[in-house]
């Protein structure tokens, strides 16, 4: 039997997406400031165990671990060369992990800094950067391609725009939002309905958010219900952090339990969110609760 799509399945099926990939390599040793990209060609393994404990606690969407697998994020480490070799191996790492009755999300993140007009990048040459590294990941074995952690609709947008240039896979769209004066926007100030009509108009299947500035779990309900709004019926995700960070003697901490976290997966999926999952400061633990939940 042919595994249904991505997009078929959200309507049908409750998704639990996998947590953080950072911390669980932090656990296995990585140094703050190292590059991630590099474990995919020389700690394979790690990687693996990390899709694994996400796999075995139930989670069915498996992120491949290249949110700063852009040319430009890895320039910053003299790695450039790379894209291609570490974006593919990511992908055939997820895959190796995720199954018959899972999927391969091949991850996009920021390319690290501003559009035109507050940077020197133009959108033509970011569409660029990331085609480059989503052909990459599809070439690897992705089964939708998710562009993430993003604050600007027009950075967004660029990602959208190439993975529908070299690919059919449906692409999956997530913004930060931060809340001021009571309201959610990007930190950009797109409003969230704005900023999710601008992800459907560009092409994105299923749309919604990650992580989040300072926002408690009671935050991620209020915007799980404007997110469902703006969609009008189409496949949303959230995948929050474990509550909002709190600093400890200069190092951040997520505080929020598997069980809170398992009650606001099932709040979120009564309120109609497709796909849940996690963020910052969330752990195999709390993705097995979510998933249960
Ligand atoms: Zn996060």
């Amino acid at each position: 039997m042919k595994k249904p799509s991505l997009a078929e399945a959200c309507q049908c099926a409750d998704l639990t997406c996998d947590g953080a990939m950072g911390t669980q390599l932090i656990e296995r040793g990585m140094q703050i400031g190292e590059c991630g990209m590099l474990w995919n060609a020389e700690r394979p393994e790690d990687i693996k165990s990390v899709h694994q404990a996400y796999r075995s606690a139930g989670c069915r969407l498996i992120t491949t671990n290249s949110f700063g697998g852009s040319r430009s994020m890895l320039e910053r480490h003299g790695l450039g060369d790379k894209v291609a070799e570490w974006n593919r191996r990511a992908a055939e790492l997820a895959a190796d992990v995720a199954g018959p009755d899972g999927w391969v999300i091949g991850d996009v993140g920021p390319f690290g800094d501003f559009l035109e007009p507050m940077g020197d990048t133009t959108a033509e040459e970011l569409e660029g950067i990331f085609r480059e590294q989503i052909s990459a990941l599809v070439e690897g074995g992705a089964d939708a391609i998710l562009v993430e952690t993003m604050s600007d609709p027009g950075e967004l947008c660029a990602g959208i725009r190439a993975a529908r240039a070299v690919t059919d896979l449906p692409v999956i769209a997530t913004y930060t939002f931060q809340k001021s004066a009571g309201e959610f926007r990007t930190m950009m100030g797109t409003k969230v309905a704005e900023a999710v009509k601008a992800a459907y108009d560009a092409g994105a299947s299923i749309v919604g958010a990650n992580c989040g500035t300072d926002l408690s779990l009671a935050d991620y309900i209020e915007l799980a219900k404007e997110i469902v709004a703006a969609a009008g019926g189409r496949p949303t995700i959230l995948q929050p952090n474990a509550g909002a960070p709190q600093q400890v003697d200069g190092d951040i901490h997520y505080n929020a339990t598997p069980e809170e976290m398992a009650g606001l997966a099932r709040t979120l999926r009564g309120l109609g969110i497709a796909i849940v999952g996690g963020c910052c400061g969330t752990s195999p633990a709390h993705l097995a609760a979510m998933a249960q939940a």
